[in-house]
């Protein structure tokens, strides 16, 4: 009852939720992609998987999942690897809480279950990074315990499903909508469930009023495509606009290597290096005297392009500058790294890719030239 009313339609119409659990299940199997993760599963394999699908796309995690499994094969070397070598791991795929999270549970797992993450959708719960979607995958898929997953995907889908109005973006919505999952999860097979669910949302029902109900194996039981509403589900609050802050950033070469700083820890990016970034636009004077603050001596500070990055709460606008120094002077803070260096140890933001993209190419084509 509760359920409905959150949702906002008539209780009967959630009864019919447990009846497409086999529909679901059966085209599942004949539709699901073939992913990395979907073969040889294993607990430490799924938590891995769904930490980098957070946020991320699926073309993107497929990059970096084999690699990342390959250095870091199971939670003893996670908990075992150096911070920026695991920041190397992750470089691209970005939100790079999410991989320091992995390694704080990480080592938990290793302090207090032996290395293997616990069966059990409680304790998972407990651990850093662990959400009730993150736990009720891994629980779900890795462990056959019959518990819902549901994200965006996941919402998008029953909006739909049930035809109701109800605004996805908050939490009474939200609770409501995992009870709906929670009610059609079955006790065998609730891992594939839960991937039929997600599968759908990504690859039939997506997002921006375009939904493929042509295709839709439960489309005969849709509220909203019997409606005619699809394309205008879900609803969802506008978000609130991002904060837009001005950055310049400071691509400083000397003696074929670059200048790097590390970030401070906590807030965005948090411990990552990158090229100083002050706040502000500056000119190519006041380039010149920030550089001169660092220490070094510039001969000349050349404007780069201008470029956009979005983070989820805040817009940056930076202006670039290439600015180069006879030779790479001491450093209070920050480090100098070569082409080499800088593909091998340094995972730079790609907040800062319009700068840096082809920098190690470039450094080690001026160290040859000069
Ligand atoms: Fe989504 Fe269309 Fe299927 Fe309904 S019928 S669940 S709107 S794809």
């Amino acid at each position: 009852m509760q359920t409905a009313q959150a949702l906002q339609i008539p209780a009967a119409r959630l009864e019919m939720l447990p009846a497409l659990t086999p529909l679901l299940l059966d085209w599942y199997d004949a539709s699901k992609r073939d992913l990395p993760w979907r073969h040889n599963v294993t607990p430490y394999r799924v938590w891995v998987s769904e930490i980098m699908l957070q946020q991320t796309r699926v073309e993107a995690v497929k990059e970096h999942y084999q690699r990342f499994l390959a250095a870091l094969p199971d939670i003893p070397a996670l908990c075992a690897a150096p911070e920026d070598g695991l920041l190397k791991l992750w470089e691209g795929l970005g939100y790079y809480s999410r991989v320091r999270n992995l390694q704080k549970a990480a080592r938990v797992v290793c302090r207090d279950y032996g290395g293997q993450l616990p069966a059990s959708y409680e304790a998972l719960l407990k651990l850093p990074g662990f959400g009730e979607y993150t736990a009720g995958a891994v629980a779900s898929i890795a462990f056959g315990i019959p518990q819902p997953c549901a994200d965006g995907n996941v919402y998008r889908v029953l909006s739909r499903i049930l035809c109701t109005r109800a605004d996805i973006s908050l939490s009474p919505v939200k609770a409501a909508f995992r009870q709906c999952a929670a009610s059609m999860v079955p006790g065998l097979r609730p891992g594939d469930f839960n991937q039929s669910m997600m599968e759908l949302g990504a690859t039939v029902c997506l997002p921006n009023a375009e939904p493929l109900c042509g295709q839709c194996p439960v489309g005969e039981h849709c509220a909203a495509l019997n409606r005619g509403c699809a394309g205008e589900l879900p609803v969802k609050a506008a978000k609130k606009p991002r904060r837009i802050e001005q950055r310049t950033v400071l691509v400083v070469v000397a003696g074929g290597k670059v200048l790097l700083q590390r970030r401070e820890y906590g807030g965005l990016l948090a411990g990552m290096f990158a090229p100083p970034h002050p706040e502000g636009h500056l000119d190519s004077g006041q380039v010149k005297a920030r550089v001169e603050k660092l220490g070094g001596i510039c001969h000349q500070a050349l404007p780069l392009r201008h470029a956009k990055h979005l983070f989820s709460h805040v817009e940056w606008r930076m202006r670039g500058f290439l600015v180069r120094a006879h030779t790479p002077f001491p450093l209070e803070e920050g480090v100098w790294a070569n082409a080499e260096e800088l593909t091998r140890n340094y995972a730079l933001p790609s907040a800062f890719s319009a700068y840096t993209k082809d920098l190690p190419l470039w450094l080690a084509r001026e160290n040859t030239d000069g």
